[in-house]
């Protein structure tokens, strides 16, 4: 036996006995978006990677360590989509989208690739349900959009998660608090770790949620930017909770609550779920005013979320048993068996599931398989059968059996399967 071949780190198989769980994700979203008016959008799995160096910003962990780029044939650098907003704004740009329909209500299903430390609920290659409003600046929009978010988790039966609101400025007030951060920060830049130490002039805001414990620590007593919002992102953080509260839709307002990506303003918020141990977000969103622009499109406000699908599903209900199936088809013997590939093609183009044996074994066996299978009722194709131009269909919850005429027989088990 050759040597097997492993699956890359941080990969995973969705094996059939799982699928049935993403069904149901997919299918809480099919029934559920359109009722906000969204429609899916798909962009290819890799872009320029200058969109993503452009949107995600150069100083984030996902555009720093985490992208899979390299060079095609003519040199240029692709990247594999570490996430799915930064496409879809610019295939907006890109077919003129954005000046065409004001408010244009996007959702895209799909995988995603950063390379990432591998561990639970952290994967290489991973799948995010996400929606993108884009055209709008308004704070009861955020609140229209949390509400829907809301909405998809509990159709999936999840349940326990805590909603975490902050406001992550604009370009107003968000420099003043960054020379704030730094000044408080600076003096104690030794105690933190590498990383920070290089955030704190890259990118310091993403201090605040650095995971590593003595940073917590140095930043415990920081400034907040809650505490530095200019007026209108003040008033467009209390008409956000104003709406939540008016909506029944608890949550907290967590002021350490940061996004990693540079493009994001104002409304930020995250859905924290109990059960997923250190990876405890399951879905991430919030306003991104300046991207549309960033991208080469007109000044256009916008909003959106992505919800971790890896996550979302160990938070679910496994459910991924197999149907019943209807019929099997069990010949004796090689002229039996022609017939039955007739009988089952048959059936299959009248809707009906149907498995047959193609081996030869006994009807012991056959039986068996198609117990295994859960098969209600079986057809046996014996000699004796074919001969009297009959076949024996039995009922394998009860034992009973009947002889039928193979003329017209498919068409009875189709009348009888699908009435
Ligand atoms: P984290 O803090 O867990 O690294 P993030 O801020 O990098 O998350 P986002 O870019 O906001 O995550 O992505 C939104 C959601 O996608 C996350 O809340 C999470 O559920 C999921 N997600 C992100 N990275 C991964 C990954 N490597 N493997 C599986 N799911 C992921
Ligand atoms: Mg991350």
């Amino acid at each position: 036996m050759s040597e097997r071949i492993q699956p890359v780190k941080g990969t995973h198989d969705i094996l059939p006995e799982e699928q049935g769980v993403w069904g149901r994700v997919r299918a809480a979203a099919t029934s559920i978006l359109p009722l906000y008016g969204f429609r899916e959008i798909t962009t290819p799995m890799f872009e320029s990677a200058e969109l993503f160096e452009r949107s995600v910003g150069a100083a984030t962990d996902i555009v720093e360590k985490e992208m899979y780029t390299f060079a095609d044939s003519k040199e240029r650098r692709i990247a594999l989509r570490p996430e799915g907003t930064a496409g879809v704004v610019r295939a907006c740009v890109h077919h003129g989208r954005v000046r065409a329909q004001p408010l244009d209500k996007l959702y895209y299903l799909g995988p995603m690739f950063r390379r990432e430390r591998p561990q639970k609920g952290r994967f290489r290659q991973f799948h995010q349900l996400g929606v993108e409003v884009i055209g709008e600046s308004s704070a009861t929009l955020d609140v229209e959009v949390i509400a829907l978010l809301a909405r998809l988790l509990a159709a999936c039966g999840v349940a326990r998660v805590e909603l975490q609101i902050n406001s992550v400025g604009c370009p107003i007030c968000r420099p003043a608090y960054r020379a704030a951060l730094v000044a408080a920060l600076a003096p104690r830049a030794t105690e933190l770790c590498d990383d920070c130490q290089r955030r704190l002039t890259t990118n310091p805001l993403r201090l605040l949620d650095c995971k590593v414990p003595t940073c917590g620590a140095v930043t415990a007593g920081a400034p907040e930017l809650i505490h530095h919002l200019c007026d209108a992102c003040r008033d467009h953080l209390a008409t956000v909770e104003r709406g939540l509260t008016e909506l029944g839709i608890a949550y907290t307002v967590n002021p350490r609550l940061v996004r990693g990506l540079d493009y994001y303003t104002r409304t930020a918020f995250e859905a924290i779920a109990a059960g997923l141990g250190a990876q405890a977000a399951v879905a991430a969103g919030g306003r991104y005013d300046g991207l549309v622009e960033e991208l080469g499109g007109p000044p256009t406000p916008a909003i959106g979320f992505a919800i971790g699908l890896e996550r979302l599903v160990t938070l679910m209900d496994g459910g991924g048993e197999v149907p019943p199936l209807p019929l099997f088809v069990a010949p004796l013997g090689e002229a039996a068996r022609l017939f039955a590939l007739k009988l089952v093609e048959e059936l299959r183009g009248g809707g009906v599931a149907v498995e047959m044996d193609h081996a030869g074994r006994s009807l012991k066996a056959q039986l068996k398989r198609a117990d295994r299978l859960q098969a209600r009722r079986a057809v046996i194709l014996g000699d004796d059968e074919l001969a009297a131009g009959e076949a024996t269909v039995r009922d394998l919850a009860t034992h009973n059996q009947e002889r039928q005429p193979l003329a017209g027989l498919a068409a009875r088990l189709i009348a009888e399967e699908r009435p």
